[in-house]
């Protein structure tokens, strides 16, 4: 998988040479650039931020700046996008609905695809990373200031480019750089060859069609400052183990995340499950 970042502090993401992303790097799993977004302006004071338009409190990432980067790395043409498409069709590209391209035929999904962080965009989960890590290419394009102008992802949605927006969560971040160091993460975990152990990844919370909560995990000793583990872990007996985790399971993702319990689909469990 091939991964471009742009931010203008690219030096956030010197860390990915280290652990499993590292080592995924040498293994050839992943290939990362990260940009320094100030590499694509013109002025002398390399400014990638303006004043918002109708005012406002704090400063807006300027679309000329972004899009001259983007097309670079998308290898697209600059375009006026007025004269490509009709207003229905800009309309349906704002809300992240596929584009209907000049022969009238709904734009093949692209492999490679544009991801901004955003705090105001639909939350990114493990869903999310799943699909994202079929990718052949991933572009990341890091917030700042008061956020990018919002014609940008509008834009390239325009112009046929897969673009999404995300959110890590209900709060506010500086930029997008560390949103993006988690999506990456979640992401690329995901690819074959890049945990040790694969079999971890299918058992973990999230994850699955009937994604649930994991259950808790205990290690050596059996009993630790007087706290021992449950004596069924210990019973040697696998059918019981995987009982007792499963129940656990659903019991804590019901008293945790009954929104996960509530999107569960009942073909999916079995007999003992329902007595849960
Ligand atoms: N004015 C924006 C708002 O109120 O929604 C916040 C902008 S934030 C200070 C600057 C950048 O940080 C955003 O453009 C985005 O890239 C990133 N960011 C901040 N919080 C985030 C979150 N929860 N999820 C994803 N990205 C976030």
């Amino acid at each position: 998988m091939k991964i471009d970042i742009v931010s203008v502090f690219p030096e956030y993401f010197d860390v990915l040479g280290l652990s499993l992303f590292g080592k995924a790097q040498a293994k050839g799993l992943v290939e990362v650039a990260a940009h320094n977004l100030r590499d694509w302006t013109h002025d002398v004071h390399h400014s990638v931020d303006d004043t918002p338009v109708g005012g406002g409190a704090g400063m807006v990432m300027k679309p000329v700046v972004w899009s001259e980067c983007l097309d670079e790395l998308l290898g697209l043409d600059a375009r006026d996008i007025s004269e490509i498409i009709t207003d229905d069709a800009a309309a349906a590209a704002a809300d992240g609905e596929p584009v209907i391209d000049d022969t009238g035929d709904v734009a093949a999904a692209p492999r490679t695809v544009l991801i901004f962080p955003n705090p105001s965009a639909p939350l990114f989960t493990q869903q999310d990373a799943t699909e994202l890590s079929h990718a052949d290419r991933l572009v990341f394009g890091c917030g700042r200031y008061e956020g990018y102008d919002a014609r940008i992802p509008e834009y390239y949605r325009a112009q046929g480019v897969d673009v999404r927006e995300y959110s890590i969560g209900d709060y506010v971040l500086n930029g997008g750089e560390v949103a993006v160091s988690v999506m990456l993460e979640a992401i690329t975990r995901l690819l074959p060859g890049f945990m040790g152990n694969a079999e971890s990844i299918v058992t973990e919370s999230y994850t699955g069609e009937n994604a649930l909560l994991e259950h808790r995990q205990y290690t050596k000793p059996a009993t630790w400052r007087g706290i021992g583990v449950p004596d069924v872990l210990l019973s040697g007996d696998h059918g019981k183990v995987d009982r007792f985790r499963r129940d656990e399971s659903l019991a804590k993702t019901d008293r945790l995340r009954p929104d996960l319990i509530e999107r569960l689909d009942c073909k999916a469990l079995d007999k003992a499950d329902r007595k849960t």
